[in-house]
């Protein structure tokens, strides 16, 4: 190592060089179901049309008025109350990455149930502030005695509920919700990530709690490759916040996609629908699998227990099919593999792919 390298690493905070990165696996060659990824494209002629508008863009210019046009268009989308404000972020995890950054005093606490989403954890540890996690019970609902008991004793400034939760796909009981949102000290983010899948959403709670957030992103809808999240709440909290924003997040190519996606909505509804509906037919599927159980979902993946996850996880990818090994993350995870919805024809391929591999097992 060069003396230049040494003092380059020596600055580089000690706990920042003992993290783990976030892991974005290969999946060259292989089916993709690893991420909730919508699975459909736009038709054809709707791709034609993004095309041209894209080709019309003024990408000389820094991002402008655009911006602020789907912003608004997301508000209304949403149903989002006149008086409540909205942001954008680069994808929620940006939108993650700021919340923590508006709650990061020395000490602070974030916390959320676990297991949960990475990114609340992850994000938080980068600012060096505490994170709290605190485990679901053994049916992945909220454990509310625990969670109240780690509010008093924590006072988190940032507490996250994902409704639904991933891996677990699970929405909680809103009453348990609107208890802790009630206790909570600091800000209360409702994460709705998979919102377009769900039975319910937490939108009303934005009437009567100012210190609530739902986030939302546009990436489970069907542009997760584009990344626009966006963050709704009271305006004054919303506003704060977005002082922390890079002033330039959305790019002009984003931004158009994303108001082009929403004059098309109907398109990604029926899509969201057939998902649904295959979500059903997998459910069905893997409960007549020897050793298995896929646990109720109100997303667009299914948790799933199966006799082996890490060879269940290598044999499906041994035939192609590349999904999300969740069992090492959590005890309560244990032997559990995360499934995201496809068409039909991928849902068929990965059956086909696991009755072979639990085949082998067995
Ligand atoms: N929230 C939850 C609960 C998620 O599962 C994810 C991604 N899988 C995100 C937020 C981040 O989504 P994005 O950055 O694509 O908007």
């Amino acid at each position: 190592m060069t003396a230049f390298l040494t003092r380059a690493l020596d600055h580089i905070r000690d706990d920042v060089r003992a993290l783990h990165a976030y892991q974005v696996h290969s999946a060259a060659g292989l089916l993709k179901m690893d991420a909730m990824e919508n699975p459909y494209r736009l038709p054809e002629a709707l791709q034609q049309a993004l095309g041209e508008r894209l080709g019309r863009v003024a990408i000389n210019r820094y991002p402008g008025e655009r911006t602020g046009e789907l912003a608004q268009a997301l508000a209304r989308h949403a149903g989002m109350p006149a008086h409540n404000g909205i942001m954008l972020g680069n994808g929620s995890d940006e939108l993650i990455s700021l919340l923590s950054l508006a709650v990061a005093r020395p000490g602070a606490t974030v916390m959320a149930p676990v297991p949960g989403f990475v990114m609340y954890e992850l994000s938080a540890r980068y600012l060096g502030l505490n994170f709290v996690g605190v485990p679901l019970t053994a049916d992945f609902e909220l454990d509310e005695a625990a969670m109240q008991a780690a509010i008093q004793a924590h006072q988190p400034a940032l507490l996250y509920l994902a409704y639904p939760n991933n891996p677990t796909a699970n929405l909680w009981n809103p009453d348990v919700i609107e208890r802790l949102v009630q206790a909570a000290p600091g800000l209360v983010v409702i994460d709705e990530a998979y919102q377009p899948f769900a039975a319910r959403n937490a939108m009303g709670l934005l009437d009567r709690y100012e210190h609530v957030l739902v986030m939302r992103t546009m990436s489970k809808f069907g542009l997760a490759g584009v990344r626009i999240g966006y963050l709704m709440g009271h305006a004054e909290v919303v506003h704060h916040v977005d002082k922390l924003r890079p002033p330039y997040n959305i790019s002009v190519l984003n931004a158009e996609a994303g108001l082009f996606a929403l004059e098309h909505a109907d398109v990604y509804e029926q899509q969201a629908a057939e998902l649904r509906a295959e979500r059903a037919r997998l459910l069905t599927e893997l409960a007549g699998l020897p050793g298995v159980v896929a646990f109720p979902s109100e997303g667009n993946m299914i948790l799933t227990r199966v006799p082996d996850a890490n060879a269940v996880h290598a044999g499906l990818k041994a035939r192609g099919v590349l999904i999300k090994n969740v069992s090492g993350m959590h005890p309560l995870l244990a032997g559990c593999v995360r499934l995201t919805v496809g068409t039909p024809q991928e849902n068929h391929t990965m059956l086909t792919a696991l009755r072979g591999v639990l085949a082998d097992l067995a």
